[in-house]
């Protein structure tokens, strides 16, 4: 089965607060270590932004149920391809918020001080998500 990775973005859906953000990571904590899903998901309020690596079918069955998921809504798919290593082997799904993603951080990687996961390339959110993940 080929190593994959997926990455979309989503508008966090209005009432959504760091408890329930809490309860999606408990439960794919839950879920990718049992399917070995690794990846990172980053919450500013507005938006969700998430990678997630592993065996196509696991990766394609999980973001099915994502897409389900009330707590957000357009749920947008940036890329999903075939990898030959992980970049994000982190099981426990690294969760990253307002403090790690800056307006600099942000300039560096989309030309936008502000975090619109549509200002992205495929290749500049990869980078930023490295960025992110290596510099926390
Ligand atoms: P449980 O984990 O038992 O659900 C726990 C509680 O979460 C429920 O009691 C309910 O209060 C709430 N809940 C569950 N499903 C929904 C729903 N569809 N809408 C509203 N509330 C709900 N799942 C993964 O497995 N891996 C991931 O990486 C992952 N990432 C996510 C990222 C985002 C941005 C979001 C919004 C969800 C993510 N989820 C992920 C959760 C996923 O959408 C499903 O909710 C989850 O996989 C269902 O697991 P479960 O049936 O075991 O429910």
């Amino acid at each position: 089965m080929p190593l994959c990775r997926l990455i979309y973005y989503s508008t966090v859906r209005e009432g959504v607060d760091q408890t329930d953000v809490s309860n999606i990571l408990k439960s794919a904590k839950r879920h990718n270590i049992a399917d070995h899903l690794s990846g990172v998901l980053c919450f500013d309020r507005r938006y969700f932004l998430q990678v997630l690596e592993g065996a196509r079918e696991t990766v394609s069955a999980t973001f099915g149920r994502i897409c389900q998921d009330s707590r957000h809504r357009s749920v947008t798919l940036v890329n999903f391809r075939t990898i030959d290593e992980r970049l994000f082997p982190d099981w426990d799904m690294t969760l990253l918020t307002d403090s790690h993603i800056t307006g600099e951080i942000c300039r560096r990687f989309s030309g936008s001080d502000k975090f619109d996961p549509a200002a992205f390339t495929d290749d500049g959110v990869v980078k930023f998500l490295r960025y992110l993940t290596t510099h926390r």
